[in-house]
């Protein structure tokens, strides 16, 4: 498994926010201790967060302009954003060179639409890897899994109709932001009930797993939260640290360039759920 990271990702904070820079700092300092090293990524450009985003989106987030009462105005946070879109590019890019790769970086992504930040969220880092992968490939196809407890509204929103691409969630109901609740077109859903534990999720797994396998995708990409371990503060699911490393073996047995993008995950043992996703992989 390659990791890409950057310290610069701990540089801007808003206090008594969830998605704190403790949180990737401690992942960073835990895997470091592991063994693991890290590749710098590189900022993203403007023509690829215009594949996903409009322009009036970019330009509101340099200015200070677009924001919500989760997702608040934050100096250079676009610099930010564009360096975790950017990390999300190398991280498939290097997927279709044949290794796994995980985007270890903040801000996270999947709630961000064309024109909103949303979630924490303020470019969709995945969606705009997955979109330049899409046009530079024209008759090649991806698929998004989105693993985080929330549903992600953004990624589907920007792909909805779009056939080049599967997206499939797995993710809690009722829960914020109240999307995902059933499936349409090339988008499958996968509501689970508040308290849902590992045997169940991973009954999902399978199902989205097979979905994954008849549609084929030559690049796959994982929105990878940690908010569905049992003690994360903002959800109700009941997943263990080992249950990380089932998921990974499931992803990695349907052998797919696979990228892996950090969304969620806000308890103390965020650095062990990820870790023990990596060892899924890594075995
Ligand atoms: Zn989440």
């Amino acid at each position: 498994m390659k990791l890409f990271f950057s310290s610069q990702c701990l540089d801007y904070n808003q206090p008594g926010h969830p998605e704190s820079p403790e949180r990737m700092k401690s992942t960073f300092e835990y895997l470091k201790k592991k063994g693991f090293h890290f590749n710098e990524p590189v900022t993203c450009g403007e023509e690829d967060i215009l594949r996903v985003h409009s322009k009036e989106h970019l330009q509101g987030i340099q200015m200070g302009k677009l924001y919500d009462y989760d997702t608040p105005v934050i100096p250079y946070i676009i610099d930010y954003a564009r360096l975790a879109a950017g990390s999300a590019i190398a991280v498939s890019e290097h997927a279709l060179k044949g290794e796994t790769s995980f985007s270890l970086m903040r801000p996270p992504g999947h709630h961000a639409t064309r024109q909103r930040v949303m979630g924490f969220c303020y470019l969709n880092n995945i969606a705009i890897a997955i979109a330049k992968f899409v046009d530079n490939n024209p008759n090649q196809k991806a698929a998004i899994l989105d693993i985080d407890c929330h549903h992600g509204n953004g990624s589907e929103a920007i792909f909805f109709g779009n056939s080049s691409v599967l997206y499939i969630s797995l993710h809690q109901s009722p829960l914020y932001p109240g999307t995902g609740l059933e499936s349409r077109e090339n988008c499958i859903n996968f509501p689970l009930h508040p308290n849902t534990e590992e045997s169940d999720y991973l009954k999902a797994m399978e199902k989205a797993c097979r979905a994954l396998i008849d549609f084929n995708p030559s690049l796959l990409g994982i929105s990878a939260g940690f908010d569905t371990y049992r003690d994360d503060p903002l959800t109700q699911f009941g997943l263990d640290i080992l249950s990380y490393t089932k998921i990974g073996e499931m992803i990695d047995a349907l052998k797919k360039p696979t990228f892996i993008v950090m969304e969620g995950g806000y308890s103390r043992d965020l650095p062990k759920c990820v870790h023990a996703l990596i060892k899924g992989f890594d075995h």
